[in-house]
């Protein structure tokens, strides 16, 4: 098993790995082809995953259950997903969609919608369908080859609902009052807005991952916490119910659930708003001109970046925490145009604001451009994307459910 995809993530376990990160030039420019509608998979081109090495020594638990892996699981499973809450921007995409199509060359992978998680918050009836449909194009406009990766909407596999009820049962509610997420947006959606959803959320999310008996979860730094406490929860109803217990249940015994490890990426694991270099780009934040959208023209991103917040500093640097829009402006330039961090300091070290916006500008069109390209093709072919979506849905039931059966059986449920 190949671990070369992994180079460029921060893998964090208990067993505190080492790590140095290598540049992975290359691995972020654009795609240069555009394949032609009815072909199975949209796959970019000029990517070579050999450009990464592993420099970092990765701590995986056992496999949980010989009987809810399938022969192909033999290779490492990850999964990850978008709540479709509104339009993917470059920090979805540089912190999460670019760096699957790495990881599905060596890897199992599921990718998936996470619809049922954009309905914690008050949200468009209208529009969530579409949002939904939306998301999976993008991911496949992004290069998320169907021939390797599984896609599917989360809410078409019911047991992610079923096993989120099986583990909030042991959940202690002081593990979701400590997440940073759920207070930061419960206080920007005030009291009474605030659904009991938000609070359980990451009881889902924990479902979505241990349902799969996932190894990595390739995320933004935004979710670490969340994924952390996936990690106890699952030593929990493993301790809990597993082993000798579930054994005298009829059971396979040993552990229920595989304990899962974070994969962040060093460099785009939080990109930044830009209009404030302190809050992270989020599709919820209210103002459009604070985030780059995947689907955003070529005028509206120059005016963007045209009006987005800088400094008044001569030159341009990296990691000056009192210059936190120069670093995220390089660090964007730096992954969309697939330079080195040192090749972006000798390139941009002199220059002004002014020569600086234009050159950022021409990067993200150019990159972005083929995308678009892509999914303008794959949105029109609603037959394409609904087969690809119920392929993965497929395929990810029969996972899921293996995984929901042995819960229910470690916990003590009459079963039919
Ligand atoms: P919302 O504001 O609705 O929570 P979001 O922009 O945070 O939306 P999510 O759908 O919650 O997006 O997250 C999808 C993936 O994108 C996750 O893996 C998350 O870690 C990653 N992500 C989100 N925002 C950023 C960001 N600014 N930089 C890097 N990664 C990000
Ligand atoms: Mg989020």
């Amino acid at each position: 098993m190949s671990r070369s995809a992994l180079s460029h993530f921060l893998i964090l376990s208990s067993s505190s790995p080492r790590f140095t990160s290598l540049s992975s030039r290359g691995a972020s420019r654009g795609f240069s082809r555009v394949p032609p509608l009815g072909r199975r998979s949209f796959t970019p081109s000029g990517r070579d995953p050999r450009r990464f090495q592993c420099y970092c020594s990765v701590s995986v638990s056992e496999p949980a259950d010989s009987e809810t892996t399938s022969p192909s699981s033999a290779r490492k499973r990850i999964v990850s997903g978008v709540q479709p809450t509104g339009s993917i921007h470059l920090g979805n995409y540089l912190g999460a969609i670019k760096n699957w199509i790495a990881l599905q060359n060596s890897y199992e992978t599921l990718f998936f919608i996470v619809d049922l998680h954009a309905i914690t918050l008050p949200y468009e009836t209208q529009q969530l369908a579409k949002a939904t449909r939306d998301t999976a194009a993008i991911y496949l406009a992004c290069g998320v080859d169907t021939s390797k990766a599984s896609v599917f909407v989360q809410s078409h596999v019911r047991a992610h609902i079923e096993l989120m009820w099986l583990l909030s049962s042991a959940t202690p509610i002081g593990w979701l009052n400590r997440m940073i997420q759920f207070k930061e947006k419960s206080r920007k959606a005030g009291d009474e807005n605030v659904g009991v959803a938000l609070l359980t959320y990451p009881v889902l999310m924990a479902s979505d991952i241990l349902l799969y008996q996932s190894d990595f979860v390739p995320v933004g730094e935004d979710q670490k916490q969340h994924l952390e406490l996936t990690r106890e929860l699952a030593q929990r109803v493993n301790n809990l119910y597993g082993g000798r217990k579930w054994k005298k249940l009829g059971g396979r015994g040993g552990a229920i659930f595989k304990v899962p490890d974070p994969l962040i990426p060093p460099a785009g694991a939080r990109i930044m708003s830009l209009t404030d270099g302190l809050s992270k780009m989020s599709k919820s934040a209210p103002s459009d001109q604070s985030r780059i959208n995947l689907l955003d023209s070529k005028d509206a991103i120059a005016n963007k970046i045209k009006r987005c917040k800088t400094d008044s500093y001569s030159g341009l640097e990296f990691d000056n925490p009192e210059r936190p829009e120069c670093n995220n402006l390089l660090s964007i330039y730096q992954l969309i145009s697939g330079k080195t961090k040192e090749e972006v300091v000798q390139e941009c070290l002199d220059m002004n604001w002014g020569i600086f916006k234009n050159l950022i500008t021409d990067a993200l069109i150019d990159h972005l451009h083929p995308i678009q390209v892509r999914y303008e093709e794959i949105i029109s072919d609603p037959a394409y994307l609904d087969g690809v979506l119920a392929e993965g849905a497929a395929r990810a039931t029969e996972i899921a459910d293996a995984t929901l059966n042995n819960v229910y059986q470690a916990m003590g449920f009459l079963r039919r």
